[in-house]
């Protein structure tokens, strides 16, 4: 059987830069606890990892120990947020991805400048829980727009999506959004792409493999969104795509009649893992 790996699979650079900041940790402050905000990462396998590194994953920032290492995940946090761990006697390491930085800068210009902010994408997503935090009670979330014609909007609004956002799905939302809007009221609307490039990319290599091949694996946590859109968007594309966090999840029956299979993993799946998941393909022989 042939194999294709999509060239971008598994971590993309707010990821690999936040891991190899996490990996420098433990012999740099040998005597010193690390806590790891929330779910560092949505990979269970690689959480497990950091884990039996004698790291703990803490989620009340009241039970931080003084004198520990806390680390923000890539997906950021709110000011409140910020403001507690400030206080506290810790030393903090902040990954969050400079392309997350970045909507929290533009929600905050939005935000003093007195626009309303609607944000696309998932409102329990931890990415979106930071932006929310830095709109200071003006913005609304919306993941279709469905939602959003539902909603009551100002005249005054800014638009940014998740940054893994499906592109297309993103722009189609916008020009809805115009559509409806510009029919009825004078209005201002200020428009940012904040779509992440390693997502747009990983999209779009995913998509291409998917139509050169008659299976597609999708590795990555089953709790990353943007492995589930990866595995979304091959599935529309073809039906034999399936998803698996691990080497065990591998069926051999998958790739009965099959000949080209297609391989990509989610921003937040190590390398290790794809290796290991390949490695397993091909010891089934298929
Ligand atoms: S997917 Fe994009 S925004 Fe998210 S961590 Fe990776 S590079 Fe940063």
């Amino acid at each position: 059987m042939k194999i294709i790996i999509a060239k971008n699979a598994g971590f993309c650079f707010g990821v690999q830069r936040a891991i190899d900041m996490i990996n420098e940790l433990p012999d740099k402050y040998p005597d010193k606890k690390i806590y790891l905000f929330r779910e560092i990462i949505h990979n269970p396998q690689e959480v497990k990892r950091l884990k039996e590194k004698g790291m703990h994953i803490i989620y009340d920032l009241n039970k931080i120990e003084n004198d520990s290492i806390v680390v923000v995940s890539t997906h950021g946090i709110t000011p409140d947020e910020q403001e507690i761990l400030k206080k506290r006697k810790i030393i903090l390491l902040d990954t969050t991805c400079p392309y997350v930085k970045k909507i929290h800068n533009i929600a905050e210009h939005l935000t003093t400048n007195n626009y309303d902010i609607l944000i696309i994408g998932d409102k329990h997503h931890l990415e979106v829980r930071g932006i929310i935090g830095y709109c200071r009670g003006r913005s609304k979330v919306a993941s279709s727009f469905s939602e959003i014609k539902k909603m009551k909007l100002g005249n005054k609004i800014g638009i940014i999506a998740q940054t893994t956002q499906n592109i297309d799905n993103y722009k189609k939302i916008i020009f809805n959004i115009i559509d409806k809007l510009f029919k009825t009221k004078q209005i201002e609307i200020r428009i940012f792409n904040t779509v992440c490039d390693a997502t747009y990319n990983r999209q779009k290599e995913t998509m291409r493999i998917a139509r050169k091949s008659d299976i597609v694996i999708i590795i990555g946590g089953r709790n990353s969104a943007n492995t589930k859109r990866l595995y979304e968007l091959s599935k529309k594309i073809q039906k034999n795509v399936y998803l698996v966090e691990k080497p065990s999840e591998i069926k051999k029956k998958w790739f009965k009649n099959k000949k080209i299979l297609g391989i990509s993993a989610g921003a937040s799946t190590p390398h290790w893992i794809i290796q290991d998941v390949i490695k397993k393909i091909k010891e089934l022989n298929v």
